[in-house]
């Protein structure tokens, strides 16, 4: 008799995790993997910040029993999720507008948020930035939903192509859901201005959209508030909204799985409704998020002085970044090349232009990866391999 996995076929790999395993095997000692998501400081290392070191001390020392979190998660955590993301003074939050559920990342936020939103509009069509972040398109359709794109990236520029943007937006049906990076658009690192966001927000209102706010590098472009422009933007509209959040980069802890499902309702009571609906998704999937991560970050958030130690290391993480966009474009001026726009994109990532050829010819010849649409992670530059990365894409632009 045949295995019932006989006729199993192989899934793709996953092309981001593919570079990192030929990095791995690569024995040049010069090798940079520019392939990467995460933030390393300039040792190349991954940090673990001195705030949630001594969180994670105290938590240790008073060695909590494990009970089962609430479905909804840690209310400390989900109560200091929303003062981040919408403002401790919101009137969002006076008027208990805003349900929040801890969940497993940024990804597990997205992955609930598509779940509750199929049963919500289940004929409604997802529209994804083109291009976007790649689990964008095959979790909502692992959700269920048809997914298109909206036009954003102008090749020519190295921005946003805004008034083609608009275009799409104004072309769909009412009700079709609307996945906006809040800042530092993941991969190209070109965001909206304030002025556009403003445009974004009064064109999803007149077309009856529904837009799902991903934030998941708040703190990495200008700072938490100037982050979070675009919900205050949406918090005035009026309209009713998801966010999805995340503090795997923002505060170093990845693999603890920290985020955070906020939806904005029309009233108090209609929260009640929705959250008790939400709760649902959340108990037939995992039925409720892990105690440790989120008692960190809740722990962090809630101490004037460990908040402040956090302030400061996430500034920190956001000034080496800046500082390595603009030594990259200062090393590539002097060999003649115009890169000011990597100065210009914000976050970890750069759309750089570079072709997929020339991708391959800064891993055969140089040891360098990067994904071959040319998206190169700047917080993975320091001050020992920047010469070396700046000469190597000298090189390959050379004809
Ligand atoms: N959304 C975007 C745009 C991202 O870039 C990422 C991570 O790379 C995520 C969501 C997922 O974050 P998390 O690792 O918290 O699941």
């Amino acid at each position: 008799t045949s295995s019932i996995f006989a006729a199993v076929e192989m899934a793709p790999r996953d092309p981001i995790l593919g570079i990192t395993e030929a990095f791995n095997a690569d024995s040049r000692t010069h090798k940079v993997n520019l392939g990467v998501g995460v933030y390393y400081d300039d040792n190349g290392k991954l940090p673990l910040l001195a705030a949630v070191k001594a969180a994670e001390k105290a938590r240790l020392d008073a060695m909590p029993a494990r009970g089962y979190q609430p479905i909804e998660g840690l209310a400390a955590y989900n109560q200091a999720v929303q003062n981040l993301v919408f403002g401790k003074d919101s009137p969002l939050l006076a008027n208990g507008q805003v349900i929040t559920i801890e969940a497993l990342g940024g990804t597990g936020a997205l992955k609930i948020g598509a779940d509750y939103l199929k049963r919500l509009v289940p004929g409604a069509k997802v529209y994804i930035s083109d291009p976007s972040w790649e689990n964008h398109r095959a979790l909502f359709e692992s959700a269920g939903f048809e997914v298109g794109t909206y036009a954003y990236y102008d090749a020519a520029t190295r921005g946003v192509n805004f008034a083609a943007m608009k275009a799409s937006l104004n072309a769909m049906a009412p009700n079709a859901v609307v996945v906006l990076h809040a800042c530092c658009h993941n991969p190209t690192g070109a965001d909206l201005t304030d002025a556009q966001w403003q445009e974004v927000v009064q064109i999803i209102k007149a077309k009856n959209l529904i837009a799902f706010i991903d934030m998941a590098y708040q703190g990495f472009a200008e700072g938490i508030d100037a982050d979070a422009v675009a919900l205050k933007l949406f918090a005035a509209s009026g309209l009713q909204y998801f966010v999805s959040s995340s503090f795997s980069k923002s505060f170093s802890l990845y693999g603890e799985r920290v985020g955070a499902l906020s939806i904005v309702t029309a009233s108090k009571e209609e929260s009640a409704r929705v959250l008790s609906q939400v709760k649902r998704v959340v108990r037939t999937n995992y039925s409720n998020p892990p105690t440790h991560g989120g008692a960190i970050v809740a722990a962090v958030l809630s101490s004037p002085e460990l908040r402040q130690q956090w302030e400061d290391e996430l500034a920190g993480m956001r000034e080496r970044i800046r500082a390595m966009r603009i030594a990259l474009v200062e090393k590539l001026k002097a060999h003649g090349h115009d890169f000011a726009f990597v100065a210009q994109q914000r976050g970890m990532f750069s759309y750089t232009g570079l072709t997929a050829q020339q991708v391959e010819r800064l891993k055969d010849e140089f040891g360098i990866y990067a994904v071959s649409t040319g998206r190169i992670c700047l917080a993975a530059l320091n001050t020992r391999n920047i010469d070396h990365v700046a000469d190597a894409i000298a090189q390959v632009l050379k004809a």
